[in-house]
């Protein structure tokens, strides 16, 4: 019904002949708005709240959020695509990005990775999916019922879920709401639909299925059994149900990541979609996650996007093997509510394997981790990037670590600065 119109929730981003969606936010309200939409050019103005508007105009509804999503509905039914979709703690931009990519962008439609949610789900699907064959869905929850309600948009025909770790534990409520909440995936799959799903008890003893692909680390059907690093290149044997595999990948990639490669390769048997060999062991990781680089024979690896428990745990793994010493300059893992101090305490832990830690403590999360690897604890960037030219030797690696919030990747840029 609203093909060919683009949709948007913020009035700033208004160009002539658009429909602008009002969403009463967190911070602000998009009702406030309408006027200066209209006055850019909109073309219509969604709303759930009486405003002043012109009629003609107007385009009222119980809940605006709800409009997005069944028109999206509406729109994925009217095309019937095959749906994949992805869920879980950590890897789901880089394992969505990487299965689009080798079903070929022709054929595949993902969602951006910040459109994961019940609002940027149905905004990339309106604006940007072309009726393309496979849709392949990054689902994000925050709390739970996020990916019920992410399923009802799109139901999957695979569910794919990655892992269940401690991300964002402090808006969930409880590791227990995590789970539960990521389990919906495959609760909400289409009834004759497919799971992959992580090999981890936890999560397989809440499944009963008929249709059940497991993945893992030397465990499940497409497990990695080993992988070892050759300068920034990562050679890794996969055993699949039918074969050994040799991939001889040209990036570093963490064990986190290497898993979740067993789950692409699950997939595309699952659709029977053969692949390119070398597209897949050219793909390189996504920016700011795990990037890994070189800098006057320096390793850098960039892992500023976020950050987890679990996800600094492979981090800290590979930059261990990476280098012939290890360094990370660390900040908070945010959103962990009343757990933090038991998360920063366990990061501590997690720290231990590395020569060297720098703690940047803009903000003061990161106060209560302790680990006796400790060399430097500051706010100041420059003091960072002083200590790392004085401390760092060729072959060393340094892991620049954070989640999003502390702005990590701003002390990598003024270490960057000069040292290309
Ligand atoms: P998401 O979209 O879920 O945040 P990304 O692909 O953006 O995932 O990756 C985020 C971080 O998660 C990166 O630091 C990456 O190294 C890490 N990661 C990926 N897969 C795993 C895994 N299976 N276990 C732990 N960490 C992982």
């Amino acid at each position: 019904m609203y093909d060919g119109y683009h949709f948007v929730i913020d009035s700033r981003k208004v160009t002539p002949g658009c429909v602008f969606v009002a969403i009463k936010g967190e911070k602000t309200d998009g009702h406030l708005y309408v006027n200066d939409a209209l006055s850019k050019g909109a073309k219509y103005v969604v709303v759930e709240k009486d405003v002043q508007a012109p009629e003609n105009c107007l385009i009222r509804v119980d809940s605006t959020v709800d409009f997005l999503i069944n028109s999206a509905r509406e729109k994925i039914q009217r095309y019937n695509p095959f749906v994949i979709g992805i869920t879980g703690s950590n890897g789901k931009t880089t394992t969505k990005e990487l299965l689009s990519y080798l079903i070929g962008r022709e054929r595949s439609f993902s969602n951006p990775g910040n459109l994961n949610t019940e609002i940027g789900l149905p905004l990339s699907i309106l604006n940007y999916y072309k009726g393309e064959r496979y849709l392949v869905l990054e689902m994000a929850m925050n709390k739970f019922g996020d990916i019920a309600k992410l399923c009802q948009i799109a139901r999957p025909d695979i569910s794919v879920l990655l892992n269940v770790g401690t991300a964002h534990r402090g808006v969930a409520g409880s590791d227990q709401a995590i789970l539960e909440g990521k389990l919906q995936i495959v609760q909400m799959m289409n009834p004759n639909g497919t799971a992959v799903v992580i090999k981890d008890e936890r999560i397989l003893q809440k499944l009963s299925l008929k249709s059940l692909v497991t993945f893992g680390y030397r465990q499940g059907d497409y497990q990695i059994l080993d992988y070892f690093y050759d300068d920034l290149s990562t050679i890794a044997t996969y055993k699949t149900r039918g074969e050994i595999v040799e991939l001889h990948f040209k990036s570093p990639w963490n064990i986190g990541q290497l898993t979740n490669i067993g789950a692409v390769l699950a997939v595309l048997d699952l659709i029977k979609v053969g692949y390119d060999k070398s597209l897949l062991e050219n793909f390189s990781p996504i920016q700011d996650r795990f990037k890994v680089s070189k800098h006057k024979d320096i390793i850098v690896i960039n892992d500023c996007y976020n950050a987890s428990l679990e996800s600094f745990k492979v981090a800290v793994d590979a930059l261990t093997k990476l280098g012939k010493r290890s360094f990370a300059v660390v900040g908070s893992i945010k959103e962990q509510g009343i757990y933090s101090t038991q998360t920063h305490r366990e990061l501590g832990k997690i720290l231990e394997s590395v020569d060297g830690v720098i703690v940047y403590n803009l903000d003061h999360e990161i106060d209560s981790m302790v680990c006796s690897k400790e060399v430097l604890r500051t706010d100041d960037e420059k003091e960072i990037v002083s200590f790392l030219r004085r401390t760092l030797k060729p072959e060393d690696a340094v892991l620049f670590k954070a989640s999003r919030a502390v702005q990590m990747e701003r002390v990598l840029a003024k270490y960057l600065e000069g040292s290309e």
